[in-house]
């Protein structure tokens, strides 16, 4: 079973102009080649430092982007060259939530129109079914309907992700992508918003690509956990497996910088050296292998490593575990 979303070998590629002629000169590879699935009700967590392709991943699994090559599967349908009017139909069952509800929220809509716009691009429900729905979701999203017919400037920034949170369930989706969804907001707030999108979870039986770079919040949220490095994927898991075992070198890295209450884990920190490389001109081979600190060998710099099972339901794309060394 590939779940509710599954991506094969999907990529995104955007052309790199240059020259006097502004021809293309190259690709920036964002997404080089993804697979993976999540499972009807689970949440899937994508991790990596910025700059990784996490942002451009959930943009083109909900398909802002169209997809260089490979494949997207919604709910066992093939959605990665849908067309427009497919798409619309499509798109009732996944809906994003972006990080910054300021610039997501247009300023000139009511909180009221802003929630009623999807129901009205994307059913055929009448005015009294929108109108029901919206003072439903106002209230599960902690809002007053008192707070209908104001604008989103005049609410603070969790109010404002409230607003957006209630926006993309108003027309019952199956799959939320949610790209880093409590960055934006104090840290005060941010547990408060994650705990609403897990009541909502339970509610609606929601399945969530969730994108963030914050590793507390990942682990507080999620069941299953992907690990991104500049394009690809480097280790899928289980949460807990992710953070008390971690396999792959980078993620060993990442989980390393994690505070825990051990005491032994800071001086166990592993610093990952250098920038992330170019997404235009990615390392030969194993792509980490400039800043691995386990490289073991040429082969790392000379074959790309494909993604084996380590243990049973885990993945991880190292040399040290695919049994060719
Ligand atoms: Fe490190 Fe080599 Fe594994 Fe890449 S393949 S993560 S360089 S050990
Ligand atoms: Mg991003």
């Amino acid at each position: 079973d590939d779940g509710l979303l599954a991506t094969k070998d999907l990529k995104k590629y955007f052309p790199v102009k240059g020259g006097i002629l502004n021809r293309k000169v190259g690709d920036v590879k964002a997404v080089d080649g993804v697979s993976l699935a999540i499972e009807e009700g689970k949440t899937l967590g994508l991790v990596g430092e910025s700059g990784c392709g996490k942002s451009t991943l959930g943009k083109t699994i909900m398909r802002l982007h169209d997809p260089t090559d490979g494949n997207i599967y919604f709910d066992g349908e093939d959605i990665s060259d849908a067309g427009k009017s497919r798409m619309r139909k499509i798109r009732r069952n996944m809906q994003i939530i972006f990080q910054d509800p300021a610039s997501s929220l247009n300023p000139r809509m009511s909180v009221a129109e802003l929630i009623q716009e999807p129901m009205k691009t994307l059913t055929d429900w009448s005015k009294e079914e929108r109108r029901d729905r919206t003072l439903e979701l106002i209230s599960e999203v902690g809002l007053q309907e008192g707070h209908l017919q104001r604008a989103p400037h005049e609410f603070s920034g969790g109010q404002q992700q409230r607003v957006a949170i209630a926006r993309a369930l108003s027309v019952n989706p199956k799959l939320i992508v949610a790209d880093e969804p409590t960055s934006a907001l104090d840290v005060s707030v941010q547990a408060k918003i994650l705990n609403l999108l897990s009541d909502l979870q339970d509610t609606y039986d929601l399945t969530f690509l969730f994108i963030s770079h914050d590793l507390s919040v990942i682990k507080h949220i999620c069941d299953d956990v992907a690990v991104m490095y500049l394009g690809k994927l480097a280790e899928v898991a289980s949460t807990e497996e992710i953070f008390d075992d971690p396999k792959h070198p980078y993620t060993k890295a990442l989980m390393s910088a994690v505070p825990d209450a051990s005491a032994e884990s800071m001086t166990d920190r592993i610093l990952l050296e250098g920038d992330v490389p170019s997404p235009e001109n990615p390392p030969s081979g194993c792509r980490f292998h400039t800043r691995c600190q386990e490289y073991i060998g040429e082969i790392c710099e000379t074959d790309e490593p494909q993604f084996t099972e380590p243990s049973a339901g885990r993945y991880c794309s190292c040399h040290h575990y695919s049994g060719s060394t």
